[in-house]
């Protein structure tokens, strides 16, 4: 099957990363990502891939950090070394990879300079973005926002743990409807855990849907990139 968006932002949760164990890594689970991801660059999809790092720290929940700004600066290191091991992982399946940072680190990775980042993906590179934006009291999802809009993505794929949007917690409720598609406007009217406003309201601005799907079966990736109907599709009217 072909595939149907060429160029994609994949935006990865640290808590995907870590797999059963909550926290850290799961090497297996990297590891199956990395097939799937392999499986897209051979079909001649260009991916650049945003890491989470929510499996090291959080800022936003720290409690024990006084300072927010600081407590976000270790979030951000945290994203590093998400896509350090993506990008060992990556290698290892044989894939292409660069990994650029919001915030130079020029002994560890490339800083992050937009048309660089466009030319490798050209050249059949995955790029993965570390530090998300590089600013304090920001998330992943809006770097991964913020960068789909830059590097001018088809689609952002939200990969998470649940398979897609749900009118409510299905965790908590068992009668929770899961929508095939929604509007960013519903989204941010209903407060709908997708991704944070910021986030949600850069989308929009931009034109750029965002495919929310499920990582239990780390195919879903590929089936997400050929246009499979998985998840839940957010774009407006
Ligand atoms: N972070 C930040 N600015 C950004 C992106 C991330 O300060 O642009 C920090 C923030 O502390 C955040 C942490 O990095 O809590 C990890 O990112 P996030 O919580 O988005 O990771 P995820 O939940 O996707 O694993």
């Amino acid at each position: 099957m072909p595939i149907k968006y060429k160029r994609v932002l994949l935006k990865l949760s640290g808590e995907a990363l870590a797999g059963e164990k909550k926290f850290g890594i799961d090497y297996n689970v990297i590891s199956s990502i990395c097939e799937s991801i392999k499986k897209c660059v051979d079909l001649g999809a260009q991916i650049g891939i945003v890491v989470g790092g929510g499996n090291f720290f959080r800022g936003r929940s720290s409690s024990q950090m006084e300072d927010r700004t600081r407590a976000d600066h270790m979030g951000m290191l945290a994203t590093v070394m998400n896509a350090l091991a993506l990008a060992d992982a990556l290698e290892t399946h044989g894939v292409e990879v660069r990994v650029q940072t919001a915030i130079t680190m020029q002994q560890i990775a490339e800083p992050y300079i937009r048309n660089k980042a466009i030319r490798h993906m050209e050249k059949g590179r995955v790029v993965v973005f570390g530090c998300g934006t590089g600013n304090p009291f920001f998330s992943t999802d809006t770097a991964s926002s913020l960068r789909a809009a830059e590097i001018d993505a088809d689609i952002m794929l939200k990969a998470t743990m649940v398979d897609g949007v749900y009118d409510c917690d299905p965790n908590k409720n068992a009668n929770a409807v899961k929508y095939e598609r929604v509007t960013f406007q519903e989204v941010l009217e209903k407060g709908l855990a997708v991704m944070d406003s910021t986030a949600a309201a850069m989308c929009r601005e931009n034109g750029i849907p965002v495919l929310v799907f499920s990582l239990a079966d780390p195919d879903n990736i590929l089936a997400a990139i050929q246009g499979e109907n998985i998840g839940t599709i957010v774009k407006e009217d």
